[in-house]
């Protein structure tokens, strides 16, 4: 049986942007749905650092967008701002995640769990009452009179606004497959081809044989388009079984497909290496082993004051589905999170609504319970320091005692 429901948004993907966005739809009271077509939220979100989640980076604005990179950093630039990367480690541990810093400057979940971090969106989800349903593929999208009727696979629902958070291409098994860039172009958007950004490079070579599972630290990567030099990236270089990881080799192929090399070269210097080691015509592992998808609906099509398709108003693009990426180190999280949140504040401000107090009912009851029994807890305080502490004392220290007050 299909039934119509009516709500004033529809989110399309329950990742990491469509998972923060719904979060901060409840901030706002916002009357929206979450729709997801896996069997659980935030498939991708699961893999992310090794499934220790890499939530950002610790860096101010301006250094986190010139990460990014002068193609995106434009485009980024209003939600970063507004949502940074100190605003993002406050908003995770005023929901309950307490997060911690690496000596490089990576936040991740102090637990050092990804589930952690997926469990505090859909506890937040159930403290501001968001409903999301899981199961819910997408398949298409109409425009209506004064909003949008989306059809899912066995329902469908009207909305005044969509906000699609359907991800990349990459790792298809999360559910990232393209639905959002096919929703985008029937709506007459443009998209990028798809290039595989953060991903190894596939080689055979003596060199690598001989130095199979071997990791090296401090490795300098120069990447060349032919002869040209575009950019030059620093940090691990891993040897695996069908070619080289780490790090410092993911951003290079990154920037590589950024650039459209059309003769991709990289040149790797081991440090105290003898000499280095020059890959020309250099060939990537497949797109769907990518970490981050190059590519995606265009920039120049969507606002990036507010993140709604300058093509069809009413419709709203964040996280990985647009044609943005950053390199390793939480930047793809981050930009996940910000464009959501944008998006959102976009939104619930146009409806007229105003943030409420970002804490969790949960977390109220606790504060008011702690109010209420402030000066019990008080006294329990100051009868606890009066007592004197208790002094651990050594055996011999103990025998003494035990024996003077025998003696008494
Ligand atoms: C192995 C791996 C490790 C990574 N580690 C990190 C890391 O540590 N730090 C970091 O910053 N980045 C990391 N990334 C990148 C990061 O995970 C992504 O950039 C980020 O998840 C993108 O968020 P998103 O919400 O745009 O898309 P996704 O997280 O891909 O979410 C999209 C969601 O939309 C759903 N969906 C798709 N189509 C439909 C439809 N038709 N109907 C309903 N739902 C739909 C999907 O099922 C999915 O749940 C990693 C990526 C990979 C693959």
């Amino acid at each position: 049986m299909k039934r119509t429901e009516k709500t004033q948004l529809v989110i399309i993907g329950a990742g990491a942007a469509g998972l923060m966005a719904a979060a901060h739809a409840g901030e706002f009271g916002l009357s929206t749905l979450l729709l997801e077509r896996k069997h659980r939220a935030g498939s991708k979100l699961l893999m992310c650092g090794n499934g220790r989640c890499n939530l950002t980076s610790d860096l101010s604005v301006n250094d986190m967008l010139s990460a990014f990179g002068s193609e995106v950093s434009p485009f980024l630039t209003p939600a970063i701002s507004a949502f940074s990367a100190t605003d993002l480690q406050q908003w995770f541990k005023q929901n309950r995640l307490p997060v911690m810093r690496t000596n490089d400057g990576k936040i991740f979940p102090a637990s050092e769990r990804a589930s952690d971090v997926v469990h505090c969106f859909t506890d937040k989800l159930r403290d501001t009452a968001i409903p999301m349903c899981l199961n819910a593929p997408v398949e298409r999208i109409e425009r209506i009179d004064g909003g949008f009727e989306i059809h899912a696979s066995n329902f469908s629902v009207t909305a005044e606004k969509i906000l699609i958070t359907t991800g990349g291409i990459s790792y298809p098994k999360t559910g990232s497959v393209g639905d959002g860039q096919r929703f985008a172009l029937a709506l007459g958007h443009h998209v990028t081809p798809y290039r595989p950004g953060l991903v190894g490079v596939a080689w055979q070579d003596e060199w690598l044989t001989s130095n199979l599972a071997e990791r090296f630290e401090g490795c300098k990567v120069r990447i060349f388009d032919g002869d040209k030099f575009i950019a030059e990236t620093r940090g691990l270089v891993e040897c695996e079984r069908w070619g080289l990881g780490g790090g410092a080799i993911l951003n290079a192929t990154r920037i590589l497909s950024r650039n459209n090399a059309r003769n991709p070269a990289i040149e790797i210097l081991i440090k105290n290496g003898t000499h280095p080691i020059r890959i020309d015509d250099l060939r990537t592992r497949p797109l769907k082993e990518a970490m981050v998808t190059v590519g995606g609906v265009v920039m120049d099509e969507v606002n990036p004051a507010t993140m709604e398709s300058t093509i069809t108003p009413g419709v709203y693009y964040a996280g990985e589905v647009l044609d943005i990426d950053g390199p390793t180190g939480g930047f793809n999280l981050t930009a996940a999170f910000a464009t959501a949140r944008l998006a959102i504040k976009t939104i619930a401000t146009d409806a007229g609504l105003k943030q409420k107090k970002s804490v969790s009912s949960s977390q109220e009851k606790r504060d008011k319970w702690k109010k209420k029994h402030k000066g019990s807890s008080d006294r329990a305080q100051s009868t606890r320091s009066k007592n004197k502490p208790h002094k651990k004392l050594s055996y011999t220290e103990e025998k003494r005692q035990h024996w003077s007050k025998r003696k008494k």
